[in-house]
């Protein structure tokens, strides 16, 4: 068999302060990749700048001069951290010269030495495998809180992903035809891949500090994206609500008798208090019903209008003639 040609595809957002440090790294591991015989020295390294304000297209443009391995994609504004690794990964496999692609960070916090053990999985028959993180010590308290209920509850609500996995794994061309058809826009990435099947593995590996830069997912984001993500796999929410709504519905007839009987009984006034109570409490449940409820009208809404997925609006080499729109 041929050595497989290996794409490493690489989100950015204004990394002016770290690509120029992490670059060199993923140059780097292209080489070791190659000269321990595990893939093709036709592979690359893809960078996606994600819409930046800053000088990152000018330097992955810069790159892409000095060595045939880099090559990069711009989207024409900013659309999100999916988005970009999306067209990265499109791009990979609309370019036809491409046999596996790996999707990280450019901050340096996925320890790239795991990529050496997914591209081995893969060689042993895996078709794609995912970067699971071992520990999660350089993260504070309350990220690795949040983040490990996040997985918790994902699962509770039907969305089937794979715990403590990021973005960081390795995926065959083979199983990105099949999730090419996947066409839906509202997309999260940990939650379909799962959906598409294929024989899959897992790699551990230590998620270590940024590098340099700053964050770009504060605790807004997270919590955008994780509604996201449940939302956009899931329809509990919506049979919890059903289920909410019969108690209530329950507990209120319970109410309406007790409240007759008491009238029955002639003590009438009393319980202005209970009453406004209830009140408050039925519009509050009543409220976060409809919200949820609008959350999935809204996606619907997004998926009947069918825009691209994203928008390439230059490349640093020129594959194809025609425009490829997700
Ligand atoms: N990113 C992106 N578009 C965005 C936000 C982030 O492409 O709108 C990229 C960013 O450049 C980085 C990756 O997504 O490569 C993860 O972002 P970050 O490191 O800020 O998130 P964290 O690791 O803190 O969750
Ligand atoms: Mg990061």
């Amino acid at each position: 068999m041929s050595k497989p040609i290996l794409w490493i595809v690489i989100p950015c957002y204004n990394e002016e302060q770290v690509l120029p440090i992490t670059a060199p790294m993923f140059l780097q591991k292209i080489h070791t990749l190659t000269e321990k015989g595990l893939v093709s020295d036709k592979s690359r390294v893809l960078f996606v700048n994600d819409g930046s304000k800053d000088k990152t297209w000018a330097l992955i443009s810069d790159f892409a001069k000095q060595d045939e391995h880099f090559i990069g994609i711009s989207q024409s504004r900013n659309r999100g951290h999916q988005n970009a690794v999306l067209a990265g990964l499109m791009e990979a496999l609309h370019s036809g010269i491409c046999d596996i692609t790996i999707s990280i960070d450019c901050d340096g916090q996925d320890d790239i030495n795991a990529m050496d053990e997914m591209v081995q999985k893969y060689l042993d028959g895996a078709e794609v495998v995912y970067g699971v993180r071992s520990r999660r010590d350089t993260d504070t308290f309350f990220k690795r809180f949040t983040a490990e209920g996040f997985y918790h509850l994902m699962n509770a609500l039907g969305a089937d992903i794979v715990f403590n996995h990021a973005d960081y794994r390795l995926i065959s061309t083979r199983v990105l035809e099949s999730f090419a058809d996947y066409k839906e826009v509202n997309i999260f990435l940990r939650g379909m891949v799962p959906l598409v099947g294929f024989k899959s593995e897992q790699v551990l590996y230590e998620r270590h500090e940024r590098l340099a830069g700053e964050s770009h997912y504060p605790l807004s984001k997270m919590l955008a994206l994780a509604f996201d993500g449940i939302t956009s796999l899931s329809n509990k929410p919506i049979r919890l609500i059903t289920g909410a709504g019969i108690v209530v519905s329950i507990i209120s007839f319970i109410g309406v008798i007790w409240a007759i009987v008491q009238a029955a009984m002639g003590s009438v006034v009393a319980g202005w208090a209970s009453t406004i109570c209830i009140v408050c409490f039925v519009g509050g449940v009543q409220l976060v019903c409809l919200g949820v409820i609008g959350e999935y009208i809204g996606k619907i809404y997004m998926e009947t209008k069918a825009r691209p997925r994203y928008i390439i609006s230059e490349r640093t080499w020129a594959p194809y003639e025609r425009k490829y729109h997700g």
